[in-house]
């Protein structure tokens, strides 16, 4: 029977990823999602496909599920990473309007996203609209999983991480004949995980020591959790604010998606949740405070930056990518930042200490090729990169694909 692989968005670019994945029996989608550029960017618009598979809750793969489950597709995922994905649509529709953007899709969508929901079991075999597959955790962030299609023998990475960070588990290789693999890190590799985990934390005592505070601006969905659990061993009072508090919420109901749920409820025991405006400034004469938005685009880390910006004893850590144009990025490169979310807003000197801590949930470029070493391919498709080809020439012995947006690969097995 014939496969065919193809990308709608994200072969050639880091966001608004989408694969059709079609035979003679039917056509299913893995991903969905959309770039949250300003305006919003999105995928080629998908056919009307048998069912959607989502690998994880970013926006960049989950972003467009409503729109998707809205003509009554079954959505396929794990429960946590359907619940993840409401969260991010409601945001979705609240910065639409916001910002006077068209909505993408409907608060009903929402619903229906629910209501079509299928729930996976990691491991366990489905077979779905003319596909066989099993879901296996992909190590990037709570949920977040990889496609393995055992009649294909093709693997699916969707985003991955190979070694272990607080709240996930490494992604394992899977013998296979053809892996479509994320790229993000082509060309850049990572220092290693403890060593920048201990700078880090090593970092932050520093400055409470010193009298001062911390603000950690950081991504709701993961990063704030981790950040939470790296500190967990320091004696200091520790804040979260911002969508991370709900995030928070929802992995707890989820244990069996964390790598050590134990630790995990230790540390949000330890945690002080703002609850309300009041309490923002109780926080902000915290130690650390974990908030969004993680790239100063808005939320609450703009209140906590004005208070500590002219105080050269506090410090703001950036964890996170930060996109070129954003708040966050005009900070690192030039030390000046927005108090506020309005992009015509002056920018003020932040005299406090900045810097900047690589603490990717993504695999760097030889832990992808290891991955892929190990996996034992004959064909290796790369997608979701921007320097794909730093990757291909490191992967010599191997049947090499860098398809693009639109172009149809064949799958055979
Ligand atoms: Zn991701």
């Amino acid at each position: 029977m014939s496969t065919s692989l193809t990308f709608l968005g994200g072969a050639s670019e880091v966001g608004r990823l989408g694969t059709l994945l079609e035979n003679d029996d039917g056509q299913i989608l893995i991903d969905y999602g959309l770039k949250p550029d300003n305006p919003p960017q999105f995928p080629m618009p998908a056919p009307n496909v048998d069912s959607l598979l989502l690998t994880h809750a970013h926006l960049d793969h989950s972003g467009l599920t409503p729109s998707i489950a809205s003509s009554g597709t079954p959505i396929c995922s794990t429960p946590l990473t359907i619940r993840l994905a409401e969260v991010l649509a409601k945001d979705t529709l609240k910065i639409s309007q916001q910002e006077g953007y068209q909505e993408p899709f409907t608060k009903g969508a929402i619903a229906e996203q629910n209501t079509n929901h299928f729930s996976h079991k990691l491991k366990k075999e489905y077979y779905h609209s003319g596909f066989s597959y099993r879901s296996l955790n992909a190590g990037h962030i709570p949920g977040a999983v990889m496609y393995h299609f055992p009649e294909l023998d093709f693997l699916f990475t969707g985003d991955i991480n190979t070694v272990n960070t607080g709240l996930t588990k490494a992604a394992k290789p899977v013998s296979c004949k053809t892996i479509a693999i994320e790229s993000t890190y082509a060309g850049r590799d990572h220092e290693a995980r403890s060593e920048i985990e201990s700078h880090f934390t090593d970092s932050v005592e520093d400055v409470i020591n010193r009298g001062g505070q911390v603000v950690l601006p950081a991504f709701a969905l993961g990063r704030s959790q981790e950040l939470l659990m790296l500190l967990r061993k320091l004696d200091a009072e520790i804040w979260l604010d911002g969508m991370g508090r709900e995030i928070a919420n929802i992995f707890s109901r989820y244990p069996r998606d964390l790598r050590n749920s134990g630790l995990y409820f230790d540390t949000l025991k330890r945690t002080k949740i703002v609850r309300s405006w009041r309490q923002r400034d109780h926080a902000a004469r915290g130690d650390v405070i974990v908030t969004t938005a993680g790239m100063l685009e808005g939320g609450p880390v703009m209140h906590y930056l004005s208070k500590i910006r002219k105080d050269e004893n506090s410090a703001m850590f950036i964890t996170g990518y930060q996109a070129e144009g954003t708040n966050g990025r005009t900070l690192l490169d030039t030390g000046k930042a927005r108090l506020d979310r309005n992009k015509a807003s002056p920018h003020f000197d932040i005299d406090c200490q900045i810097e900047k801590f690589d603490l990717s949930g993504h695999a760097g470029h030889s832990q992808l090729i290891d991955f892929i070493d190990k996996c034992q391919p004959e064909n290796v498709i790369l997608f979701h990169g921007e320097n794909r080809e730093d990757l291909a020439k490191d992967l010599g012995d191997y049947k090499v694909h860098l398809p693009m947006e639109g172009s149809p690969l064949k799958l055979d097995s």
